[in-house]
């Protein structure tokens, strides 16, 4: 059991599927612009093709955030069929209802997750060693 209500639990949830759409078609609409654009890109001339990179990466990196996030909210909503969702994954206390209003994906409390940052300098990275 988690210290959440009923129906705080289902705000959030609610929450995290409306997010989960918007993403969802987030990222379908800047993957149909990529295409669009590297056919475009073909004709250009070399100044406006390495713009169009520039562009393609940026895209790129803020497509990676929304499937970064959409993930994060696909294991949130997992926590919540398993009733583990609200329950820190390092400690295991109720993770404060305000923190999960502010950030429903979190899967830590505050003083576990700022541990983590410090420990992996940055939020939910995989250690590159
Ligand atoms: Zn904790």
């Amino acid at each position: 059991m988690t210290n959440l209500t009923p129906s705080e639990l289902k705000r959030l949830t609610d929450k995290l599927t409306t997010r989960r759409s918007e993403l969802e078609a987030m990222v379908r609409t800047d993957a149909e612009h990529d295409n669009l654009r590297r056919m475009g890109g073909e004709v250009g001339d070399p100044g406006d093709e390495s713009a169009a990179l520039q562009q393609t990466d940026l895209n790129l990196a803020e497509m990676e955030g929304s499937v970064r996030e959409l993930q994060a909210i696909d294991q949130a909503l997992e926590r919540v069929r398993e009733s583990r969702y609200g329950h820190c994954a390092e400690c295991g206390c109720d993770i404060p209802a305000a923190r999960l209003d502010a950030y429903p994906t979190a899967e830590r409390c505050t003083p576990c997750q700022a541990r983590h940052e410090r420990v992996y300098g940055g939020r939910d990275v995989t250690p590159s060693l």
